[in-house]
């Protein structure tokens, strides 16, 4: 609290955010009531608890700490190193982990950073490594480049070469990747992606890496909290470095993780390296709020109960893809291992830019996708769906259901619109979306399944928000 003796410059240090700055407030809240009159399916986002929204936005943003626990290059680090110590024991443990083989370094800002500080610590520049293709659902930051551009530090730094998937399973494609690999000789191959179904072959890879006598890392964003559970195969198992996000299906803060193989056997020296790789290679002062907040989620990755979450994420998912086979909806690999599907939209003549919009006119967030066989990477002929955040909204397969059956709707609406518009264009799709007109239905029917959407999804509570006594902020018009 200010007190009587604190000088008007220093005042604002102590008032509230709702007092000393309404605006921001109005946006948060504004965000919040989103979130909660909403149904969130982006594949990547998760709702995280909020024990690690207290502890990100903790005290602990004060401090500076770069270097590692016991070899800073700051004083007053005395909890903080306890802070970085703790989160690294609980992220071996969530995986299972044997802190004689594996270590784990838990400074990463986010997943690209990850990324990129793992390949500085792998790879020398200019070296070539493989990663899945983006358009098959690889990520950035596993190489992508385009015919003029290279579009990333993976492509910019490195020489990057795709593998792809098999058009005719749309798995990936390992014997295609076997043969590259005999000819291209990566130094580093990297499994894990940003928009595919199944799951992987890490013995498959393993082999041609050893082979090449290429070094194997997964990076296992999206499904780290589905690893963890001991739901999916185990990277672990075969690979040099694992890197993950720490905001996906693993439902803690925005973060990153990379994790090392540091048993002498191969006398790699990796600790060193990626330690060295995330500071003072590629980042400065680690953000200890967020570490603080990814031990606390790490803490409920270890509970017994992650597993049953794991399990009703993959089983809401199963769900959710064997009613929309049923509605006669084309799926890529026809359906799930995880918490992701991949929505053909191509037989029905839609666009994923399409989808994506009517979805976010009715308070349904997906995001478009490209799909195997995608002619141009400008209208992605699919969408990504996830069932790790409404599950983490108490829902389970009867629910789901509920929810295939309005994105089944949104899909029958968007038929109607597209004939309205009388063109294939995106503008007029969303014109005729957005403003009702005489003898047309289209606009008319958003809103009816915005109504029946809005009213499903305020239900359901919404972790970090209080939703019995939340309302809807100023600056929101709805007459719903
Ligand atoms: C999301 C994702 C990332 C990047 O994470 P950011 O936190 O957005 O930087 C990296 N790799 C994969 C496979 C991802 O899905």
């Amino acid at each position: 609290m200010a007190t009587a003796n604190t000088p008007s410059f220093n005042k604002g240090l102590y008032a509230p955010l709702s007092e000393i700055d309404p605006e921001v407030q109005n946006i948060i809240d504004k965000e919040t009531w989103r979130q909660f009159s909403g149904l969130e399916l982006i594949a990547s986002e998760n709702l995280t608890s909020r024990a690690a929204i207290e502890a990100n936005g903790s005290i602990l943003t004060n401090k500076y700490s770069e270097g590692l626990p016991g070899a800073r290059y700051y004083g007053g680090n005395e909890w903080i190193d306890e802070l970085e110590i703790l989160c690294r024991k609980r992220a071996l443990q969530a995986f299972n982990l044997d802190p004689e083989k594996w270590g784990v370094n838990v400074q990463p800002y986010s997943g690209s950073t990850a990324n990129f500080a793992a390949l500085t610590a792998l790879i020398q520049p200019q070296d070539r490594l493989m990663g899945l293709g983006l358009p098959d659902g690889g990520h950035l930051t596993h190489g992508y480049y385009t015919a003029k551009k290279k579009m990333t530090a993976s492509s910019i730094y490195f020489q990057s070469f795709p593998y792809g998937l098999d058009p005719s399973t749309q798995l990936v494609d390992y014997a295609a990747l076997d043969r590259q690999a005999k000819i291209f000789k990566p130094r580093l191959i990297i499994c894990g992606a940003s928009a595919y179904p199944r799951d992987w072959d890490y013995a498959a890879l393993k082999a041609i890496c050893d082979r090449e006598s290429a070094y194997f890392m997964a990076d296992i964003a999206h499904t780290s909290g589905l690893i963890a559970a001991q739901e999916l195969n185990n990277p672990f198992a075969y690979c040099d470095v694992v890197t993950t996000t720490t905001h996906k299906t693993l439902r803690g803060p925005r973060a990153g993780l990379i994790f090392f193989r540091r048993d002498a056997q191969n006398n790699l020296d990796l600790e060193k390296r990626v330690n060295e790789a995330v500071f003072p290679a590629c980042q400065g002062g680690p953000h200890n709020h967020a570490i603080a907040s990814v031990a606390t989620s790490l803490l409920q990755v270890c509970q017994p109960e992650w597993k049953q979450y794991a399990r009703q994420v993959i089983a809401n998912a199963k769900t959710l893809a064997t009613c929309l086979i049923e509605h006669g909806y084309k799926l890529q690999t026809g359906g799930t291992d995880s918490h992701l599907v991949l929505w053909d939209l191509r037989p029905l003549g839609l666009t994923g830019s399409k989808i994506e919009k009517v979805c976010d006119l009715l308070g349904i967030t997906i995001n478009k996708n490209a799909v195997s066989g995608d002619a141009s990477a400008q209208t992605p002929g699919g969408i990504r769906l996830g069932t790790a955040a409404l599950t983490s909204r108490d829902m389970v397969e009867e629910d789901i259901k509920v929810v295939a059956e309005f994105l089944h709707r949104a899909v029958q609406l968007s038929l109607v619109l597209q004939k309205e518009a009388g063109s294939k264009m995106l503008k007029d799709f969303i014109r005729v979306a957005t403003t009702e007109r005489e003898g047309k239905v289209g606009a008319k029917m958003v809103k009816e399944l915005r109504r029946d959407v809005v009213a499903f999804a305020r239900k359901w509570p919404l972790p970090g928000a209080d939703a019995s006594t939340i309302q809807r902020p100023a600056g929101i018009e709805e007459d719903d």
